[in-house]
């Protein structure tokens, strides 16, 4: 495709590196989470499927970026700001940290959702149909991930109280 140099075109290949290092955060938290996970299964498989789908969002991204260009070289040391948040955030170690887990895995999918809306705006803004292809696949797998975060949060919560008040049980992962 054509390289032009834009001021569009540099904000399209910055927010293509952002998304680059959300997924390598995304992927160091949820194999931490995948890792401590024990007794809610269904929790774990569905966790389990989207590392596997984010390995190959970073690889998409990486051609999106790679295809206009660029290199994701210089994003590494984002990814350990973010996990401090991530911990921060999420109390792992905590007494409740499936549920401060699932809490900031879906605030964390709904900001991949509105990442890569803005990524598909971007991309059609300059042109870059396939850019913009590939974040509205990515797109709909985040969303996937948003709503059975959100559907199965009821069931979640109660199995996690209902495992914390019962004798020789252990609730927190
Ligand atoms: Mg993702
Ligand atoms: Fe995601």
């Amino acid at each position: 495709m054509q390289t032009d140099n834009s001021r569009a075109s540099e904000h399209l290949m910055d927010w293509l590196r952002d998304a680059h290092a959300m997924e390598e955060q995304a992927e160091t938290m949820l194999n931490s989470m995948v890792s401590r996970i024990e007794n809610y299964p269904d929790l774990r498989e569905r966790i389990r499927q989207h590392i596997d789908e984010t390995r190959e969002q970073q690889r998409l991204v990486r051609e999106c970026i790679e295809r206009r260009g660029g290199d994701t070289s210089t994003v590494k040391d984002l990814t350990g700001k973010a996990m401090a948040t991530f911990q921060g955030f999420s109390g792992v170690f905590a007494s409740d940290e499936v549920v401060k887990g699932a809490l900031f895995g879906f605030a964390f999918e709904n900001l991949e959702i509105a990442a890569y809306s803005q990524l598909i705006e971007a991309a059609k803004f300059v042109g870059d149909t396939e850019t913009a292809h590939t974040c509205t696949r990515i797109l709909q797998e985040e969303r996937a991930m948003a709503e059975w975060l959100e559907q199965n949060s009821a069931q979640l919560v109660r199995q996690f109280l209902a495992r914390t008040d019962a004798p020789d049980m252990q609730a927190k992962r």
